[in-house]
């Protein structure tokens, strides 16, 4: 059997793992805060260890990334890493900066099965889950490279988060803890394409973080023809889920819409929407589509997105539109991971 991601483990998993290697529980803490507090790249550094204990986790794999490229924008700061997992996949994390803080939207998978039709990550179907301290060293990395705080996380890049859900919570739970990272759970945003089951579950956890539901359709047709997960659940039963998961958590839920030209972009469209919407404890985040070569869906033009966020406020829908943040380092979502792929290969 391979030894265990220490990386990956919580406070009291490493207790037990101590236990197990007949180590003094404060051991865990040590360790812990060696991992997720400096950000420790070898065993050797954690020097208040003993030499002993430091030989005995020699044999674990301590999970780091390497950076292979960064592409800086010149007007905003916005970055995008390209990172190398310990397997040679490689993901990509981009870091954004706003007057409130450093966040960094995160992959959580290598890939992605869930088959949208306008998107990039999905393109090469799903390679495989990432562990949670792969997650959390996207972070990480961030930012020694920048030397500033990340204080928000929004988990959006590649990959479906609630298809990867073990690894997704441990992630929630360890980048949380105020003996690591320690951020606010109301940092931090999950979004998911609407995975129903994994929602309740979600809600069960009580964590305070926002869940952001890739909606970008009125109806059921329309979302079908964009996202295949719309076969496998309907617009109510999400609607349902995220309701519970309000009433659990008290989080207003967030919906993402991205508009394509002549897809989901009419008034006839924005009307349904709020029809759908009104009265729900919600917030509508508007994206123009990013287009990717292979998809053929092109961006609603700036009037087009004014005018559907108008509409959808005249029917009292909470909305903003989306702000563009380095859009000189542009190319859609997962471009940055397909185009390196696509070159080695
Ligand atoms: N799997 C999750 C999170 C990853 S995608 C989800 O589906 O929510 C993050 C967001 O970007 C989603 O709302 C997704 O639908 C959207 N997205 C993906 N490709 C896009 C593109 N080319 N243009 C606009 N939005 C896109």
């Amino acid at each position: 059997m391979t030894n265990p991601d220490i990386k990956s483990m919580t406070k009291e998993e490493l207790k037990g793992l101590m236990a197990e290697m007949g180590e003094k529980p404060f051991r865990a803490g040590q360790i812990f805060s060696w991992l997720h507090r400096h950000h420790a790249g070898t065993w050797d550094e954690m020097t208040n260890l003993s030499a002993g204990l430091r030989s005995k986790l020699s044999d674990h794999p301590l999970t780091t990334l390497e950076t292979v490229e960064v592409q800086r924008s010149k007007t905003d700061g916005t970055a995008k890493y390209l990172f190398r997992l310990p397997d040679s996949n490689v993901i990509e994390s981009v870091l954004m900066r706003y007057h409130h803080g450093n966040s960094v939207c995160v992959s959580s998978q290598a890939g992605c099965r869930m088959g949208c039709r306008f998107c990039a990550s999905t393109l090469g179907g799903l390679s495989r889950n990432l562990q949670a301290s792969e997650i959390l060293e996207q972070i990480y990395r961030i930012q020694e490279d920048t030397e500033e705080r990340v204080s928000h996380v929004v988990v959006m890049g590649t990959g479906e988060p609630l298809d990867n859900y073990e690894n997704l919570i441990r992630f929630l739970r360890l980048i949380t803890d105020p003996d690591g990272a320690g951020l606010s759970q109301r940092n931090i945003t999950v979004s998911t394409c609407g995975l129903v089951p994994q929602i309740y579950a979600l809600a069960e956890e009580k964590l305070q973080i926002t869940l952001a539901i890739s909606l970008h359709a009125p109806n059921d047709e329309i979302r079908k023809s964009l996202m295949p997960v719309a076969n496998r659940f309907t617009i109510d039963e999400v609607l349902e889920a995220c309701r519970s998961y309000f009433d659990t958590t008290g989080r207003r839920i967030t919906f993402e819409y991205s508009l394509a030209q002549g897809v989901n972009d009419s008034a006839e469209n924005a009307k349904e929407l709020a029809a759908r919407l009104k009265g729900f404890p919600c917030h509508v985040n508007l994206i123009p589509v990013n287009p990717v070569a292979e998809r053929g869906y092109r961006r609603s033009t700036r009037d087009k997105v004014a005018d559907f966020k108008n509409k959808l406020e005249k029917y009292g829908i909470n909305v903003t539109i989306r702000r563009e943040m380095g859009s000189d380092i542009d190319g859609a979502c997962g471009q940055l991971r397909k185009k390196y792929a696509e070159k080695v290969l």
